[in-house]
C-alpha cells in the first residue's frame, strides 16, 4: 500500500482511495473505515490533534493547538473510590492545556474534516447542527479561512459564536424547527461543490474524535478497561472503538477492547431503549413523544433522532464487540454529577459531559466497574465559564434568513451561489 491510507468497506470488503468518499461505491449499508499504512501509533511534533496525524485522513496539518488533554484524576477518583481514573478533557481549560475555545470535542471533528475537504478539493462543506458542531465548524473556519455553510433554526442562532471573527461562514437561519433546517441544508447541497459534512459517515470526523482514545492510552501507557461517554449520535463511541482496535493492532497497549459505557439523557434515550430491547433497529416506541422529550433534556446535543445505531460497524456493533452497556441519566443526576465534577476537578462541564459523569457515579456505586480497573472518562465539553472570562466572543451573523416553506430557487439559490463564488475555492464538480 503506497498511500498513507485507504478507505475500506466492512460490507463488501472493498478497499479504495479516498475522494472525500462518504459511502461505499457499491452501496453497502456500512460505515467506511480508514486503514492506515502505519500500523503503530507514531507521534509527530505538531500542534494539537496533529500529533496523531499518522492516523488522521489528511496529508498536511493546521496550525491549531486544540487537542484532547489527559490527566489522572485525584479528587473525583477518590470520591468515587476508583484507583485508576483517567480524564480526557476536550474544552477550554488553559491550566491543563485545554484550548478548544468553543468548549467541546466537536473541534476534534471539525479540524480534520475541513482539512480533508480542502486537500481533496471537494468544495464547500454544509453543516446543519445547531449546537456544538456548528460552533466548532465556525471556529475552525475562523482560524483557517475554510468556507462553511451553516443552516440552523432561527431560534438556535444565538448559540453560534466564535472566539475569532469568522468571515467565511455563510449562516442561513430558517424560521422553523430543526428538521426544516436539515431539509433546507440538503437543498443547499444540490449546488455543485457544496457537500454535506456527513456525520458519522465521515471518516475524518471519527478519526478526529478517536484521538481521545489515543491520547488517553498514551497517557496511561495502556488501553483502558472501560470507557465512559455521553452519546447523541454515537459517533464518538464508534471512534473510540475504532481507535482502540488500532491500538490493539499496534501491540503495545493491550489486547482487550475497552467496554463502552454509553449514556443518554432522560427522557430522550432511543439508543438505551433499543439496547435494552436487544434491537439493532431504533423504532418509534424508543422515542415516545419525541418533541416533548427532546425539549425536556438538559443536554440538547444528545438528542439525535437518527443515530448510526444499526448500520454495520455502527454504535450497536461497537457495544456488542466491546461487551458494553448503556445508561439512562435523569437531569437531576446529571446536574449533581456536574456539580461534583466542578467541586472535585475544578472546571465547569457541558451538560452532556455531566451525563457521562453521572453514569460513572452510578457504575461505581453499583459495582458495574471495579475499583481497581483502568477507566477512561471522556469529558466531551467544558470550560464555558473560563472561556467567557478569558476570551472574546463573536456572534455569527446570518447571511440569509428564510421561511420554513421557502423553496431553494431563484434569488435565494443565486445568493448562495454568489457567496460560494466569492470564496474562491476550487470546486471539483
Ligand atoms: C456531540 C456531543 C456529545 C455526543 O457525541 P456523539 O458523537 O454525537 O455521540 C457529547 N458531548 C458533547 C459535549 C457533545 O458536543
Ligand atoms: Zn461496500
Amino acid at each position: 500500500m503506497r498511500e498513507k491510507y485507504l478507505l475500506h468497506c466492512p460490507g463488501c470488503g472493498r478497499p479504495f482511495p479516498d475522494r472525500y468518499t462518504l459511502d461505499c461505491p457499491s452501496g453497502c449499508d456500512a460505515l467506511l473505515r480508514t486503514v492506515y499504512a502505519e500500523r503503530r501509533l507514531v507521534l509527530r511534533d505538531l500542534p494539537g490533534i496533529f500529533r496523531y496525524i499518522e492516523w488522521l485522513p489528511v496529508e498536511g496539518h493546521l496550525r491549531i493547538d486544540a487537542g484532547p488533554v489527559s490527566y489522572g484524576s485525584v479528587a473525583l477518583a477518590r470520591e468515587l473510590g476508583l484507583s485508576h481514573l483517567t480524564v480526557t478533557f476536550s474544552g477550554y481549560w488553559p491550566e491543563r492545556g485545554g484550548r478548544m475555545e468553543t468548549c467541546s470535542f466537536k473541534e476534534l471533528e471539525a479540524q480534520p474534516t475541513l482539512l480533508r475537504l480542502r486537500e481533496k478539493g471537494a468544495g464547500v462543506i454544509q453543516v446543519s447542527s445547531a449546537g456544538n458542531t456548528a460552533r466548532a465548524f465556525c471556529q475552525v473556519s475562523g482560524l483557517t479561512g475554510a468556507p462553511v455553510v451553516v443552516v440552523v433554526p432561527a431560534s438556535a442562532a444565538d448559540r453560534l459564536w466564535t472566539t475569532v471573527p469568522s468571515p467565511n461562514v455563510c449562516l442561513i437561519t430558517v424560521d422553523g424547527d430543526y428538521s426544516d433546517s436539515i431539509g433546507f441544508g440538503r437543498e443547499v447541497c444540490s449546488i455543485p461543490g457544496v457537500v454535506p459534512e456527513g456525520g458519522a459517515k465521515n471518516v475524518a470526523r471519527r478519526d478526529g474524535m478517536g484521538t481521545v482514545m489515543l491520547d488517553a492510552a498514551l497517557f496511561s501507557g495502556r488501553l483502558p478497561d472501560s470507557y465512559f461517554q455521553a452519546v447523541g449520535s454515537g459517533t464518538g463511541a464508534i471512534a473510540a472503538w475504532e481507535a482502540a482496535e488500532r491500538l490493539i493492532a499496534d501491540g503495545r497497549f493491550g489486547s482487550r477492547l475497552p467496554e463502552l459505557h454509553l449514556s443518554q439523557n432522560l427522557p430522550f434515550v432511543p439508543m438505551v431503549r433499543a439496547w435494552e430491547a436487544g434491537r439493532r433497529e431504533i423504532v418509534a416506541e424508543d422515542m415516545p413523544d419525541a418533541e416533548v422529550s427532546i425539549a425536556r433534556v438538559s443536554a440538547g446535543v444528545l438528542t439525535n433522532r437518527h443515530p448510526p445505531w444499526g448500520v454495520r460497524d455502527g454504535v450497536y456493533d461497537a457495544l456488542v464487540a466491546s461487551g458494553g452497556r448503556m445508561y439512562a441519566v435523569s437531569n437531576d443526576d446529571a446536574r449533581s454529577a456536574g456539580r461534583l465534577f466542578a467541586d472535585t476537578e475544578e472546571i465547569d462541564l457541558d451538560p452532556a459531559a455531566a451525563v457521562a459523569v453521572a453514569s460513572l457515579v452510578r457504575a461505581a456505586e453499583e459495582g458495574l466497574v471495579s475499583p481497581e480497573e483502568h477507566i477512561l472518562l471522556n469529558v466531551t465539553g467544558g470550560g464555558y465559564e473560563r472561556a467567557a472570562e478569558d476570551l472574546d466572543r463573536y456572534p455569527v451573523e446570518p447571511y440569509l434568513r428564510v421561511r420554513a416553506d421557502e423553496a431553494f430557487e431563484g434569488d435565494l439559490r443565486d445568493a448562495v451561489r454568489a457567496w460560494i463564488a466569492e470564496q474562491g475555492v476550487a470546486i471539483r464538480a
